[in-house]
């Protein structure tokens, strides 16, 4: 009985093993090995040159779309074709990509690739303007606020969300809101555009005490986004708008009214600026699958850039760079032969991916981001373009 008993453990313990190699085994086969992958060992490897010897813009336009792949650029790029109407995408200079993976490996959010694009330095998941070692970064607005240039951040998302906040505040929770909304308050911005969401939630503070802590630093614009006029015309702006309110182009208003009033506010100074502008549709969208959400965004994203990249050739002295933090939804653009040239939208995740994706610019500067291939040489460059002591400035 004995001898039964210690057989059935050593066979029961066998079997249990077997059952584990197994499942290792399938892991593997179903993953790609990590020997495969080259990966980058950080910022040592940039072709992208210290000095600048082109033309320095007197303003800086950055333009991202989070969540935005080259299928949703071709979706973009077709749909307008379609509708017969011209493309704004072939309006650029300079066409690229760049590679959005984090310091930890080939996926990346927005808080890490933002504070890459931000401060010129990659970083883990959630890092929002720090590195590695939780350091903080010094950020393209705060370079730009030394040197004397009016900044703001406009975004059809929440204020605090994380591409927004990396390219202001320096924080590891990207959920305290109150602690970045408190850093947004007490920094050099000028101008903050966007909405709230999850009032009341965790570390999110409720809608009174959010505008009491961003009134603050600045003075709250109704909704009619009228600007302070004389005396006050020089106060730092913000207006903020509930969960969604900021949407698509039936919006009240729309990301495109924002940032003509971003704008007019920015031209109304002296000094020169750089405006940051975020659409946050692609990604919230293509989280959810939903094809008719990324379609009404695209419009959205389109019109705005349509009157950016207008302002631009009409002042002549601004760069517009547009770029994406990484791609969500492996989106792509199909065709059913029985209703072609219809096509249809087919997607392969709801998370982040691993695609490169769009870095297109305009203007003078445009050509410095030619051979930008990793997102924090954006970074690199642009505070790089605020800092140079330019003898080839634009002619007054
Ligand atoms: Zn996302």
């Amino acid at each position: 009985m004995k001898n039964w008993k210690k057989t059935s453990l050593l066979t029961t313990v066998i079997i249990l093993t077997l059952l584990v190699c197994l499942i290792y085994l399938f892991k593997i086969s179903v993953s790609i090995p990590s020997s495969d992958i080259e990966f980058s060992p950080g910022e040592t490897n940039s072709q992208v040159g210290a000095e600048y010897k082109g033309v320095k813009p007197k303003n800086i336009i950055v333009f991202i779309v989070d969540g935005m792949g080259f299928g949703h650029l071709s979706l973009a790029i077709q749909t307008q074709q379609m509708e017969n109407s011209t493309s704004v995408w072939q309006e650029f200079d300079i066409k690229g990509w760049h590679d959005a993976r984090s310091a930890y490996g080939p996926l990346t959010d927005s808080e890490a690739s933002g504070t890459a694009m931000a401060t010129g330095t990659s970083t883990n998941f959630g890092h929002i303007g720090i590195d590695q070692d939780q350091k903080p970064l010094k950020n393209l607005l705060e370079v730009a606020s030394e040197n004397g240039y009016t900044t703001g951040i406009v975004t059809d998302s929440y204020v605090w969300d994380g591409t927004p906040a990396a390219f202001s505040v320096h924080i590891r929770n990207e959920d305290d809101a109150r602690s970045i909304m408190t850093q947004m308050a007490e920094s050099d911005l000028d101008l903050l555009f966007g909405e709230l969401e999850d009032l009341g939630e965790d570390d999110i503070p409720e809608k009174e005490e959010s505008l009491e802590i961003l009134s603050q630093r600045f003075q709250l614009l109704d909704k009619n986004l009228k600007l302070p006029e004389g005396d006050k015309a020089s106060t730092p702006v913000a207006a903020i708008f509930k969960e969604d309110e900021v949407q698509d182009l039936n919006s009240i208003p729309n990301l495109t009214q924002l940032t003509e009033t971003a704008l007019n506010y920015m031209t109304s100074k002296d000094s020169p600026f750089v405006l940051f502008v975020e659409s946050e549709e692609m990604d919230a969208a293509s989280h959810e699958n939903d094809s008719q959400r990324v379609l009404k965004g695209l419009k959205s994203i389109q019109q705005t850039l349509a009157q950016v990249l207008n302002f631009s050739k009409t002042n002549g002295e601004t760069l517009v760079l547009f770029t994406a933090d990484h791609e969500t939804g492996g989106l792509a653009a199909v065709a059913n032969w029985d209703e072609y040239p219809n096509m249809q939208i087919r997607w392969s995740t709801k998370n982040h991916t691993a695609a490169v994706v769009p870095l297109f610019a305009q203007g003078p500067g445009a050509e410095y981001f030619s051979k930008v291939q990793r997102n924090w040489e954006i970074g690199f460059c642009l505070k790089n373009l605020i800092r140079q002591e330019s003898t080839q400035l634009i002619q007054e």
